[in-house]
């Protein structure tokens, strides 16, 4: 780091930004007063990697670069292949005239999704149904070590909607449909950016090294209010509800330290929030304290459309006032550095905006280190997919499981079920594709189908590495009922549900299975002790087939550890997963959720059988089912004692 400058060759310039020693105000103050205004605005602009050249970066000192949901991914790439791309902006931003380092900004919103043989883990309704903030804190760390591996150091996540009717295609980014589990769950900032170092820190952002990332609370606020579940729709609520039901997790998360904080395309009452100055500064920066970065949506700006009339400076102008800091994708970049610019000179926007925002944006860059040590290394690339980290997702996925109904009346129970048989049944559209078992955002923004993509384990993949090798497993996707009768099953599983989808292509009025899921859980409970799993996003209209399902299993959208599924199936781990939102009947009662007057649900927010482990080849009924593990516990432990005290 060169802190001196050339000022004349006899005595060089001190520098004050440069110095690792200046309180971060100082230096934050001392490199705004060396910027240009072009150089302020080039700091506000993100763009995606597909855009962005060296020679753009160092041009207009552009402050970010991201590798967005919408941008092209770069699917087989190696965790160096990443590293060298992103080494790449590094050195076009480092020598701009200020030498000031970008900050690279990925979606990993369930591990670090964009990259190939990365963990993936549950999406993030799964992990509500865990009711468990140290281990999703736990997934956070393991996010980050993978996501650093790669060479990038900031990630738009968490998602901390609060979900209020499943109909919204991003109702599994949500933890849950009650405020209070997602404020719980922002116990994953303490993993991503790390714990922070004193309670009192004022809504300063804060990242603790260079194994951990700067996280993004997103999308503020009430994106999972809007009427019907329509993405990026309007949110019709008094500011009551709005301060009681979307709020606290903002609350929650600046208090951990949050470094930066996402608008959401949705409107509040009719006013888009990308242009709301009374919720983004009144509300998140006067009163809630927020120091960090406010950033934009993808083309949020440009989105900006009301009054109907409005062009794209008077977008500009809205969104900026509104208080966003960093412009995730102005659509056209010269277009809004010319606007800005025009803004500014003709003081329709305030030169101390324009500080405010940039201060914010340098405040975060240098309170991570990206000036002292701006370049990625390759020191954590065994990090990415690494065995610890399948072990934390498949934990994970074991208490992310809800057993929704096990026999009738509880009084036969069909899970456990038992690793050795003669001959099971494994059937369904979502029993062997590993696309289907991660959902949107993997690899693609829109997820995948199949099985080539990524490391992983489907579900068919984990029950024949579970059972019994005497069991003879057979295989199809949607069996006819006569294959089913004429052929001696000991029990199956039918595994069904969504296709994945992300965002507005995920809204449905009709939350149906896939077909041929439906058929085959006709065809195959029909005849035979079934168990039907559902890998899907969200609650989906199940009510018809509930009588005939010898035993149920929630199983959300559950990422790479597919044997997370079969280590509580078969009774290794018992379920202990609760519903994080309220299961309809019909399609026709939502929005319902817990604490509405006229709750009917199918199964109830917070529902959730639970079994007792059986660490057994032949299970056992759940009821009186004996853990074994205790006395095993017991019988080591007096082994220890007495070896310690008589040497035998
Ligand atoms: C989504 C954000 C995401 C961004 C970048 C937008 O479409 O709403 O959640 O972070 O794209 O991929």
């Amino acid at each position: 780091i060169c802190i001196l400058g050339l000022g004349n060759a006899a005595e060089p310039e001190y520098v004050k930004y440069k110095d690792p020693k200046q309180p971060v105000a100082a230096r934050v103050n001392d490199l705004i007063t060396r910027m240009t205004l072009q150089e302020k605005i080039g700091q506000m602009i993100q763009l995606d990697r597909t855009m962005a050249t060296p020679q753009i970066m160092k041009d207009y000192s552009i402050g970010s670069v991201l590798s967005g949901g919408g941008s092209t991914p770069l699917p087989q790439a190696r965790a160096e292949d990443w590293v060298n791309m992103i080494n790449g902006f590094q050195k076009a931003s480092l020598s701009s005239r200020l030498g000031i380092p970008m900050i690279y900004g990925i979606d990993a919103v369930h591990g670090h999704n964009n990259v190939y043989n990365a963990t993936i883990f549950p999406h993030n309704i799964g992990l509500g149904a865990t009711r468990d903030p140290a281990l999703v804190k736990k997934i956070g760390a393991a996010t980050a070590l993978e996501v650093r591996a790669t060479g990038i150091p900031y990630v738009f996540a968490p998602c901390i909607a609060v979900c209020r009717d499943p109909r919204w295609g991003r109702c599994y980014e949500s933890y849950s449909e009650d405020p209070n589990i997602v404020q719980d769950m922002t116990e994953i900032i303490l993993g991503l950016q790390g714990d922070i170092q004193s309670n009192n820190r004022k809504g300063l952002p804060y990242v603790g090294g260079k194994d951990k990332v700067a996280a993004c609370a997103k999308h503020f606020v009430g994106d999972g209010g809007t009427t019907k579940g329509i993405n990026e729709n309007n949110t019709v609520i008094d500011m009551h509800g709005l301060l009681s039901i979307h709020m606290p997790a903002y609350s929650d998360s600046i208090i951990k330290g949050v470094s930066t904080i996402m608008v959401s395309y949705s409107s509040w009452n009719g006013e888009k929030m990308h242009a709301n100055r009374e919720l983004v500064t009144g509300f998140l920066k006067d009163t809630l304290k927020f120091k960090g970065f406010v950033i934009s949506d993808w083309e949020g700006i440009d989105r900006i459309t009301s009054p109907s009339h409005a062009n794209y400076t008077y977008s500009v102008q809205a969104g900026i006032q509104a208080g966003i800091d960093m412009v995730m994708l102005p659509f056209n970049h010269t277009e809004f550095i010319d606007d800005l610019t025009f803004l500014v000179k003709n003081n329709v926007t305030s030169m101390d905006r324009i500080d405010d925002a940039v201060g914010r944006i340098l405040l975060v860059k240098f309170t991570m280190g990206l000036f002292e040590d701006p370049m990625a290394d390759f020191s954590l690339v065994n990090e990415l997919g690494s065995q610890a980290h399948r072990d934390i997702a498949r934990e994970a996925v074991r208490k992310s499981l809800v057993l929704l109904k096990n026999g009738e009346n509880q009084t036969n129970p069909i899970l456990p079920l038992p690793k050795k048989a003669p001959m099971i049944l494994v059937a369904g559209t979502h029993a062997d594709n590993l696309g289907y078992q991660c959902g949107g955002w993997t690899i693609n923004w829109q997820g995948f189908s199949g099985n080539n993509y990524t490391r992983g384990t489907t579900i068919l993949g984990a029950i024949k590495s579970a059972v019994d090798p005497s069991t003879e497993i057979i295989y199809r996707e949607n069996p006819d009922g006569d294959f089913v009768k004429s052929n001696k099953f000991d029990y199956a599983i039918v595994v069904v549900g969504e296709a994945p989808y992300a965002e507005t292509a995920g809204d449905s009025q009709t939350l149906t299975m896939l077909d041929p899921g439906p058929n085959a859980i006709n065809n195959v409970c029909k005849a035979v002790k079934c168990v039907v799993i559902i890998v899907s996003g969200r609650p989906l209209v199940i009510e018809p087939y509930v009588s005939s399902i010898g035993a149920l299993v929630a199983a959300w959208l559950p990422g790479t550890e597919g044997q997370g599924i079969t280590d509580v199936l078969f009774g290794d781990y018992g379920f202990s997963g609760e519903l994080p939102r309220t299961w309809f009947k019909s399609v026709d009662q939502l929005p319902m959720n817990v604490g509405d007057p006229h709750y009917d649900p199918l199964f109830p927010f917070g529902f959730g059988l639970k079994t007792e482990s059986v660490p057994s080849i032949v299970a056992r009924s759940t009821s009186n089912s004996v853990d074994a593990r205790p006395y095993l516990l017991f019988i080591m432990v007096s082994m220890i004692f007495s070896f310690y005290f008589t040497g035998i």
